[in-house]
């Protein structure tokens, strides 16, 4: 089947598959790609937004194999082609929930049950919210969590970005782009960022930081007027007028969907031993889903690669085994 086949709505034999992989990010795809050319039936439950978070990044300058830095979204369409060229069948809708209590398990889509021998779970992190009314209420209208996607709505506009990691420093530099002035509210006085988007930002003559404070409201009816803050150390309160809020302060891993199938920790992510194997036999996980600390690009696809392998064992330990 063409590529343009599988992504223009032809769907799926509901066959058994050999694996079901849910999630389209750097270790779902690169997930594919492995157990594809290992002439595995492979089906990516890819997700209605697929891709990841890479899709909402521009610039990626650390992903190796491209010296000159590549496209985010261009890079997720190259492994996205390239798990179809082995003959990944992929759907671009999201999984509603799992049955992992005995083989085949079994992936809900919409109407469709889908069975596997093996799953691997790939669905990554979501950007982790202040948990305000205002900030629910003024989404889309100048609160966001994409810079990449809304940046350009703020053209000479006066913005803040909330948050003191490479999120947030990324953010502030692309921002630099459209607006006039961009501030950086960080809860404490020292960053969590890496020392070159530091470097960059601190250059940066558009970029401003409000050190030691916490966003307790965002201000506005209809449309984001400002932001009342207040400083943790002395207690007073201010506010800054901006047009748009971006708010980056990392991510929470999409395990919903898996609680009370796998094993997972209090903060929701999959617990694994022995690098990808989840409490259930023949169900992985790999990428951001179960990795808290390195989160990148590079790592979730070498995890990808490592659950592929897994399964691809697990599988071959199945066909020797008697039912
Ligand atoms: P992060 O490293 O976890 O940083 C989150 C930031 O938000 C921290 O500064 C944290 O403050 C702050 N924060 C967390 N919860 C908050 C809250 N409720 N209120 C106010 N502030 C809060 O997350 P990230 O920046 O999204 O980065 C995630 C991973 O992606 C990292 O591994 C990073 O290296 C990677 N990444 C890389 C790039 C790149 O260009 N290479 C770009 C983006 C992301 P504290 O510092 O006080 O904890």
């Amino acid at each position: 089947m063409s590529s343009f086949a599988l992504m223009f709505g032809s769907q799926p034999s509901q066959a058994l598959y050999d694996v079901i992989i849910i999630g389209s990010g750097p270790a779902g795809l690169t997930a594919a790609i492995y157990t594809s050319r290992a002439r595995l039936r492979t089906l990516v439950i890819a997700g209605s937004s697929w891709g990841g978070q890479l899709m909402l990044t521009s610039e990626v300058e650390n992903y190796p194999g491209f010296p000159d830095g590549i496209l985010g979204p261009e890079l997720m369409n190259n492994m996205l082609k390239q798990a179809q060229r082995f003959g990944a069948e992929i759907i671009f809708e999201d999984a509603e929930s799992v049955d992992f209590s005995k083989r085949p398990f079994k992936v809900k889509v919409g109407d469709i049950t889908y069975e596997g021998n093996a799953v691997i779970i790939a669905t990554g992190a979501s950007p982790r919210e202040l948990g305000l009314e205002s900030e629910r209420r003024l989404k889309g209208k100048g609160v966001s969590n994409c810079a990449v996607c809304d940046g350009a709505f703020f053209k000479d506009k006066e913005v803040v970005v909330v948050g003191g990691g490479d999120s947030a420093l990324h953010d502030a530099l692309f921002l630099t782009k459209f607006a006039r002035r961009v501030k950086v509210v960080h809860r404490r006085s020292e960053l969590r960022a890496s020392k070159i988007l530091q470097e960059r930002a601190f250059e940066n003559p558009k970029i401003e930081f409000v050190w030691n404070s916490v966003v307790e409201e965002i201000l506005g009816e209809n449309r984001v007027k400002g932001v009342r803050v207040r400083r943790v150390d002395t207690g007073e309160v201010l506010e800054i007028p901006c047009d748009g809020v971006f708010i980056a302060i990392g991510y929470e891993p999409n395990t919903k969907i898996f609680r009370g199938q796998v094993e997972m920790d209090e903060r929701g992510y999959i617990i694994v031993r022995d690098n990808t194997k989840t409490s259930v036999e023949g169900v992985f996980a790999a990428g951001e889903v179960k990795d808290y600390r390195y989160r990148q690009a590079i790592t979730a696809a070498g995890e990808g690669c490592q659950a592929a392998l897994d399964a691809i064992r697990y599988l071959e330990g199945l066909k020797s085994t008697p039912a």
